[in-house]
């Protein structure tokens, strides 16, 4: 590969001084590197160019400025044929010229994209157009239709090429490509280089030029790849934590499919989380919705599917999460991009099953960085940092209105006897106690390397339990919510002096820390379920649920043996009537019949089956 000289300045690029202008208007003082290198190239060559380089790297200038540097303004015909992915983009690229185009008079831009009304679009091109901008199913619908006429242009852009041909756009390609002059100069941008680029190259591109600055270009550095490790069913769980333990995120969640995006996007709503999908099924008009109230920062969260995410053009994100890899690696490279751009930095996250440790490995190979590998944060990092979030916010708040300042002598005077540390402890609880109250009695859902469980190590830690058994099991509805309920109702245990719980069809059996054991019967004293009194009994201690090369062996005789010998009471010792606090025999963790429709509630925050 030759060697490119590059500019230092747009100044010294020989850029027309219309062109300048527009750019110091717009701030852009200082070339990006793919900038630096493309323009003097394409000014001086008419050679075709492959660049390797993502969203954010300033791509868009760097084949614009120099298709607007030649074009002719008194012809009227197309000069270049700009090829995009999506709409979004499309119309983004188009923006782009029209800003760098600012101060060439009669410059003519139509945009043409499926979804929308071709006979509007086609009267556009009717009225003549220097560039046009198009997605490649609408170019080829129009160049059949004979209203695009492309015969003479100069030059042709396929940018992200790599996403049109993931997106299916390979027959559409090569139409275009076989239908333009060959004389043209051929610009094609991608994040990454399948094969069937290297095809397109081989087959329409002459001496191509390359430059690389994809994958370790500045905006790419600027990304931290990193991944938390769940069981497929804690997944949700685990975005909930990542996300509650950033209070500061903004940024998009990518799903597989429509229907996974629909789901977590549901999910979260249910969970009060500012969140909403964007898919290919939505309305263009309820995409516009949903894209500005997510500029305006309204929404907190998109969740996406890859395609629908393209072009989309945000530039402050300070995360994107993989909820679930994407099947083709290299759409990690787009995702990823979304976010560490214009000079900010952002976290590319993760979440994967134990299964996926090695496509971790062939992404790090893919982007020449490294992941790295971070804990779920446990009920108290994630309190903590929301506390410490709401401190935040209280340091940056603006001035307390007047009107409010007018009363605070008064409540000063009330508040006169309470120590600072006792008022900051009931605002902050006013404030963020749904927090504390949501991680109560969260579980540990991070998977070790051999497949534990964190209740599992607990039982391994040299911690001595006891094993009591429950007369209600999963044939009941009751969930291991509904044993924390209990627990904390009663007030003689702690939900942390549980161990494992395992739930049978007409059984609960739990481990609860033996020297805590004496407790138990008052606890279940007064407890009761569905309105029938709850029976907890000692139960033969559990197997232990993994063992090497063994089978997972279930708690021993089961049922049988010392299983039931005494029958610790917990039911109606009298007085069972009366209330026992706000949360009387764990009501206060259900709401009422778990039948009833409608998502299912649970409050303690923890998953089904930990
Ligand atoms: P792109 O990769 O073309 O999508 O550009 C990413 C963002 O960087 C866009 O918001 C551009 O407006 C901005 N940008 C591109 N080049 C420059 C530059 N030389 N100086 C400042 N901002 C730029």
């Amino acid at each position: 590969m030759r060697d490119l000289q590059e500019m230092e300045t747009f100044a010294d690029s020989g850029l027309a001084p219309s062109i300048l202008e527009a750019l110091s208007a717009m701030n852009f003082t200082k070339p990006s590197p793919i900038q630096a290198k493309a323009i003097p190239f394409l000014l001086e060559n008419s050679r075709d160019l492959i660049a390797l380089a993502q969203t954010g790297t300033g791509k868009t200038a760097a084949f614009s400025l120099p298709i607007l540097h030649k074009l002719d303004l008194t012809r009227s015909h197309v000069q270049a044929l700009i090829l995009s992915p999506t709409r979004e983009l499309a119309l983004q690229i188009t923006k782009d010229l029209m800003n760098f185009g600012a101060k060439m008079k009669g410059l003519k831009v139509v945009t043409v994209y499926g979804g929308a009304r071709a006979d509007v679009q086609i009267r556009a091109l009717k009225n003549g157009a220097h560039i046009v901008v198009a997605t490649p199913g609408r170019a080829v619908d129009l160049l059949t239709r004979k209203v695009l006429d492309v015969r003479q242009i100069s030059t042709l852009v396929l940018d992200e090429a790599d996403e049109m041909l993931n997106m299916g756009f390979k027959d559409d390609l090569d139409t275009i490509l076989a239908t333009t002059p060959p004389t043209r100069q051929t610009l094609l941008f991608s994040a990454t280089m399948l094969p069937e680029i290297e095809r397109i190259a081989k087959q329409y591109m002459n001496d191509a030029q390359q430059i690389n600055v994809g994958g370790r270009n500045q905006s790419a550095d600027k990304v931290e790849h990193v991944y938390f490790v769940a069981h497929a069913r804690d997944r949700y769980e685990a975005l909930r934590r990542i996300i509650d333990a950033h209070p500061e995120m903004y940024g998009i969640i990518f799903c597989r499919t429509r229907r996974e995006c629909q789901e977590v996007a549901d999910k979260l709503g249910s969970d009060r989380y500012a969140a909403e999908a964007i898919h290919g099924e939505l309305e263009q008009s309820q995409r516009d919705y949903v894209m500005s109230r997510f500029r305006k920062r309204r929404i907190q969260f998109l969740v996406a599917t890859d395609v629908a995410a393209r072009g989309i053009d945000v530039n402050d994100l300070t995360h994107v999460i993989n909820y679930n890899l994407p099947d083709q690696l290299e759409s990690y490279v787009h995702r990823s991009g979304r976010t560490g751009r214009a000079d900010k930095s952002g976290v590319s996250i993760a979440i994967i099953n134990m299964r996926e440790h090695g496509v971790i490995r062939r992404l790090e190979h893919m982007i020449g960085k490294k992941f790295t590998q971070q804990p779920i944060p446990s009920a108290k990092d994630i309190c903590a940092r929301q506390l410490l979030a709401v401190a935040q916010k209280i340091l940056e708040a603006p001035e307390v209105e007047r009107a409010v300042m007018e009363h605070v002598p008064e409540v000063l005077e009330q508040l006169k006897d309470i120590s600072k540390e006792t008022l900051v402890a009931h605002i902050v609880s006013e404030k963020w106690g749904h927090f504390l109250e949501k991680y109560k009695f969260a579980d540990d859902i991070n998977v070790d390397s051999r497949g534990m469980e964190s209740r599992d190590r607990r039982e391994n830690s040299g911690i001595a339990f006891a094993t009591f058994q429950l007369n209600v099991g999963r044939q009941h509805n009751f969930t291991k919510q509904d044993l924390f309920g209990m627990i904390n109702a009663s007030r003689e245990l702690k939900g942390s002096e549980i161990g494992r719980i395992e739930l049978a069809g007409g059984t609960t059996t739990f481990q609860l820390e033996a020297a805590r054991a004496g407790a138990v019967i008052g606890a279940f004293r007064t407890a009761k379920f569905n309105g029938e009194p709850v029976l907890v009994t000692e139960a033969a201690p559990m197997a232990p649920r993994f063992e090497r090369g063994g089978s997972r062996g279930r708690f021993g005789g089961r049922g049988g043996g010392r299983g039931s010998r005494s029958g610790y009471r917990g039911g109606s010792g009298g007085g069972d009537r009366g209330s026992r606090g706000p949360r009387g025999g764990g009501g206060g963790f259900r709401g009422g019949n778990r039948r009833g429709g409608g998502y299912p509630t649970r409050p303690g925050g923890a998953p089904d089956d930990l």
